[in-house]
């Protein structure tokens, strides 16, 4: 599925899958400050998959709202494995759309030739740039970007 077929919220124990959906580039809400409740709510009225790992969700949930929900159990307990579960039950892409959304805001980035905020040696290393619209920030595919891929590819190797 491609970020156009799906959407996610990431419950409050999923911050960190939450943020590597974000950097394959599908978009997922929730933090710290907004979970449970509150963020099923959200993904109901948005039709977003609501990923989370408490057990005890369903109770003193009201049963209209049970019926619209579409609630995943993620099993895994290690952030390696939930990547896997979860790209794989879904089928996710995990190259094709990698770094297209900031990980920070949610929000799509888009190519910019602006590179008033980019250090020299960058602008002359890299070649393309991408820019933010909600925090202001530019990207570049710098050496963090390529170890969070390799460490990525990694995890999801067959029988790591
Ligand atoms: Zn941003």
């Amino acid at each position: 599925m491609t970020p156009d077929e799906i959407r996610f919220a990431a419950d409050g124990m999923l911050q960190s899958l939450g943020t590597w959906l974000r950097l394959l580039g599908y978009d997922c809400i929730g933090d710290r400050d907004h979970w449970g409740r509150a963020l099923l709510d959200q993904a109901v009225a948005e039709d977003r998959v609501f990923l989370t790992r408490n057990a005890h969700l369903n109770t003193n949930l009201p049963h209209d709202l049970l019926a619209r929900a579409n609630i995943v159990f993620v099993l895994a307990e290690h952030l390696p494995d939930q990547i896997r579960e979860v790209t794989g039950k879904f089928a996710l892409d995990k190259e094709r759309f990698t770094f297209t959304r900031c990980v920070a805001c949610n929000v799509p980035l888009v190519s910019t030739a602006d590179m008033t905020c980019v250090p020299s040696d960058v602008a002359a290393r890299e070649t393309e740039f991408w820019h933010c619209p909600a925090c202001g920030k530019t990207f570049w595919r710098g050496s963090h970007v390529r170890d969070s891929l390799i460490r990525l590819q990694k995890w999801l190797e067959p029988g790591q």
